[in-house]
């Protein structure tokens, strides 16, 4: 016997036969012994629709007010999931978030949790009632509801699972799992039975969106174990945790990919102290973030500067740049928005040499030219042309066998002492 908190995103909520099969999976987890917290979304599209409702009056309206709309999608799911587990005889309450008392700080529709009280939620299953949240929104020190910004819910159910120490908290969504890269891309992309935190956190960042990036991080703050199943199909799904799956097992977990990047490349510029900081400091006084950056010199005295930045950020950096360049003498400076990053990650790499060079030679073999590499503990990331993303996906998966739960190591490939 557990204590399980679940969360149920919007298309597993989306209609009432939908609200019914959730109603079907949180019983069978109550017949089996567990004691259950369950947090919903609003229905699908309900977010969408009240944002637009909100803004055909008003072009800005007050934060407050929206938070107020918004919280009403989650409330109606609490009610109709409630009372379908009424009818068939499980006893069961909901509560909005306030109720709880999720305490939230004040930055409306995107606040954030400060602290939960667990009595009310333990009092209730005490009594054996399955315990029903609003997912999504808090309540913040005067009594004001808050929302914790688009997607949330993942990170109302992590937080309520680590207020209560739950044994585990699903996530339950229309993916069966957490894929060793997109499955529309490499059809022989595989679920992964676990995945550490760290692993996930590139893969999410880098546009595998299976969850809430802020969920994840809360849930290995606090050590929650996650787990990622789908609502439509039996299987054990993905558990997030920090455990690190056995060494010959998982060298590499998965293949993730960014898509808007864009490409700054300062040619020539004099190579000297402050160079970095006098072409970077401007940009970052923007706010756009900078992820890659690479300086190479050519050999005399000069140096060429290359990094990159968010598509939606291009064109601002791109100006702020060539003016500072132009102060720096650099010969010239060019600009991609035609790129994108392609990135293995796995905690095996940090104990086993000579992945990258298996990397290489992949894309070398499909004739895809290599622009950038960064590294870190538990990533090796490229940025390649993006006409080469789909091809240079499908050539990693195949190199390091991703198709298969068990991968060779290849000679060259030593175990790290
Ligand atoms: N209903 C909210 C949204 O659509 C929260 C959630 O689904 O997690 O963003
Ligand atoms: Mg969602």
């Amino acid at each position: 016997m557990a204590l399980l908190v679940q969360k149920y995103g919007g298309t597993s909520v989306g209609d009432v036969t939908r609200i019914q099969r959730v109603a079907d999976k949180v019983i069978a987890a109550r017949q089996q012994g567990h004691d259950l917290v369950v947090v919903v979304s609003a229905m699908s599209g309900e977010t969408n629709r009240l944002i637009e409702l909100a803004h055909s009056i008003s072009e800005h309206p007050d934060p407050r007010e929206l938070d107020v709309l918004l919280a009403t999608g989650e409330q109606v799911t609490i009610a109709l999931l409630s009372m379908a587990l009424q009818a068939r005889d499980y006893a069961a309450r909901s509560f909005t978030g306030s109720q709880v008392h999720i305490l939230t700080d004040s930055v409306y529709n995107k606040a954030r949790i400060l602290e939960i009280d667990d009595r009310r939620v333990r009092a209730e299953l005490a009594k054996g009632k399955v315990v029903v949240v609003a997912g999504f929104q808090g309540v913040d020190e005067d009594g004001s509801i808050t929302t914790l910004g688009r997607g949330g819910s993942d990170t109302s159910a992590v937080a309520l699972a680590a207020a209560l120490s739950a044994d585990e908290c699903q996530i339950f969504t229309d993916v069966d799992g957490v894929y060793t890269t997109d499955p529309r891309i490499e059809p022989n992309a595989r679920r992964l039975d676990q995945i550490t935190f760290e692993e996930m956190l590139e893969m999410a960042s880098l546009g595998s969106k299976v969850l809430q990036i802020r969920a994840v991080e809360y849930a290995g703050k606090y050590n929650v174990p996650l787990r990622v199943l789908s609502t439509f199909e039996d299987g054990p799904g993905t558990l997030i945790s920090y455990e690190e799956p056995r060494l010959e097992k998982a060298m590499i977990s998965g293949i993730a990919f960014n898509k808007d990047e864009a490409q700054i490349t300062v040619n020539r510029v004099v190579d000297k102290p402050g160079i970095a900081w006098k072409l970077l400091g401007p940009v970052s006084e923007a706010s756009i973030e900078v992820d890659m950056i690479v300086q190479n010199n050519t050999g005399d005295e000069r140096t060429d500067f290359t990094f990159t930045v968010h598509r939606n950020d291009f064109k601002r950096a791109l100006q702020l740049v060539k003016q500072t360049a132009d102060e720096l003498d650099a010969e010239s400076v060019d600009g991609d928005a035609t790129i994108v990053k392609l990135s293995l990650v796995g905690v095996g790499m940090r104990s086993h040499a000579g992945i990258a060079s298996r990397m290489f030679k992949a894309l070398a073999e499909e004739g895809i030219n290599i622009r950038m590499i960064s590294t870190s503990e538990i990533k090796i990331s490229v940025v390649i042309d993006e006409k080469y993303l789909e091809l240079g996906v499908r050539a990693l998966h195949q190199a390091f066998r991703l198709d298969l739960p068990i991968q060779i190591v290849e000679p060259g490939e030593q175990p790290a002492a």
